[in-house]
């Protein structure tokens, strides 16, 4: 419907600008009419942007019930209810298997081994996600702080959260929960 409207559009636009020249034709400044028309054209085209930008990834929903029959019950409570594994404690803190690291709830491929360092806080610690677009960044208010939250685009998983006292070349830090990840390792 919106490119119908812009092709009948266009053509009255062109029309009423060729009809303004032509009864301007001693126009001195011809390019400012020019300009208009640019503008008028461009104008008319951005009703078609919005919809190019939302066709993402198709989102994974699944109701209460079928998410806590898919995830143990710590993965529930972390993934699905915000919560956090103890530090040191989780499967992949001091893990340096090659492989890639994916969503616990959906599968998605988000960080790679090497992108992981060695952050010290006991969480598994990537300073670059696999695909930016796979990570949803949202602001975290609670425990009387002010943090970014990480979650997955597809499935909306809690993650962890992103600091900014990573190494380079990013800066970044991604502490994310060991029990959000599954690592796939290379060659399997
Ligand atoms: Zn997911």
């Amino acid at each position: 419907m919106t490119t119908m409207r812009t092709t009948l559009l266009a053509p009255f636009l062109l029309a009423a600008l060729a009809a303004c020249s032509s009864t301007e034709g001693t126009d001195p400044e011809p390019t400012a009419t020019d300009a208009a028309a640019t503008t008028d054209m461009t104008d008319a085209a951005q009703p078609n942007d919005p919809a190019a930008a939302t066709s993402g990834m198709e989102k994974v929903e699944k109701t209460d019930a079928e998410w806590r029959a898919q995830l143990s019950p710590e993965e529930y409570r972390v993934a699905r209810e915000g919560g956090t594994e103890r530090a040191f404690t989780g499967r992949y803190w001091d893990t340096k298997t090659a492989g890639t690291y994916h969503c616990i709830g959906c599968d998605l491929p988000l960080f790679r081994s090497d992108t992981k360092f060695d952050s010290g806080c006991g969480w598994p610690s990537f300073f670059e996600p696999l695909e930016g677009a796979n990570l949803v960044e949202l602001r975290d208010t609670s425990h009387g702080m002010i943090r970014t939250e990480i979650r997955c685009a597809r499935c909306d998983a809690h993650l962890g959260h992103v600091f900014t006292d990573g190494p380079p070349p990013t800066g970044l830090r991604y502490c994310i929960n060991s029990v959000s990840l599954n690592l796939e390792a290379d060659g399997q």
